[in-house]
């Protein structure tokens, strides 16, 4: 944990991974897993972790011009106002945009219906060098469509093997699959939806569907639990995030990517030119 900021008990991933056993049900969202600090520590730490991850990113991309093809996948779920968006925002923007790779995933278009669940997926997967962000994820097709009985129940019930089977195959292929289950309460988000719809800067983020939603967190609470019960694996564990307090989801989301850059050993890529002489032509030039 060499690294590691002091005000951190333990690696973030330690802390949040998903363990057998544990409950949805007894998520305190209001927590702060692992942090010592407060949230005045949090604005110097985020900007510290930022240029971090920045650096560990923009890397991994420089590396990808040298053939590594290597890739980081963040795939992020969590019912309305849990804070997705910022962290997309917050944490990924702080990163190289030529090395990002962003996608949502709404309900199915027509044409993506006409497909298997996992068409639009692969389409949207990080290439080489590229840190790859899922607003939402193929986890919808085991959440939403289990919540809505949008297909029979032998349908869904299928997907969760065949949803480890192709974390697997990208995992082989040399993607590193950072999943986040988000959860914020529903006094939280009650908050979050009455902010929405008094600010006019906001609208754009508020669905009178999410009120539907909400209502029907008792079942989207069973749904997340068999998902992380079912295909929370040792090659692409979930980690679950509290996120009534924003400023802890940031940094807690950011450590978990600094960790799993930290695994790919990356480092800039050697001058493919000899730096001396270079200097030396540019100096005559
Ligand atoms: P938002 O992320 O707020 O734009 O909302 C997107 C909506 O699309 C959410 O209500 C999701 O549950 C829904 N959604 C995403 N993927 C699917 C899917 N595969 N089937 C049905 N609904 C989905
Ligand atoms: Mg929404």
């Amino acid at each position: 944990m060499a690294d590691l900021p002091s005000l951190w008990t333990h690696e973030p991933h330690d802390v949040l991974v998903f363990k057998p056993g544990e409950k949805v049900a007894d998520i305190d969202a209001g927590s702060t897993p692992g942090f010592t600090g407060s949230k005045g520590d949090a604005p110097d730490l985020q900007d510290e972790r930022n240029e971090r991850f920045a650096g560990l990113q923009e890397m991994l991309y420089a590396g990808s011009r040298e053939g590594d093809t290597r890739s980081v996948l963040l795939v992020l779920q969590g019912m309305d106002t849990a804070g997705k968006g910022g962290i997309v925002k917050h944490v990924v923007g702080a990163g190289n945009p030529q090395g990002i790779r962003y996608s949502s995933f709404g309900v199915p278009t027509e044409e993506e219906r006409k497909h298997d669940y996992l068409w639009r997926i692969r389409k949207a997967l990080p290439t080489a060098g590229q840190v790859g962000v899922f607003d939402r994820s193929h986890y919808e097709d085991v959440l939403a469509v289990r919540v809505h009985d949008l297909v029979p129940p032998e349908v869904w019930g299928a997907r969760y093997d065949e949803i480890n089977a192709f974390e697997k195959e990208l995992v082989e292929a040399g993607t590193i699959i950072v999943k986040v289950a988000m959860f914020v309460s529903l006094k939280e988000q009650k908050k979050r939806l009455s902010k929405r719809l008094d600010r006019p800067d906001k609208y754009w983020k508020y669905n009178p569907g999410d009120i539907d939603e909400r209502l029907l967190w008792p079942a989207y609470q069973e749904a997340y639990q068999a998902v992380l019960d079912k295909t929370s694996t040792d090659y692409a564990p979930w980690h679950v995030v509290p996120c009534d307090r924003k400023w802890y989801s940031r940094l807690a989301i950011t450590e978990l990517l600094i960790e799993a850059l930290k695994t790919l050993d990356l480092s800039w890529p050697p001058a493919s030119f000899d730096v001396e002489a270079e200097k030396k032509r540019l100096k005559d030039a």
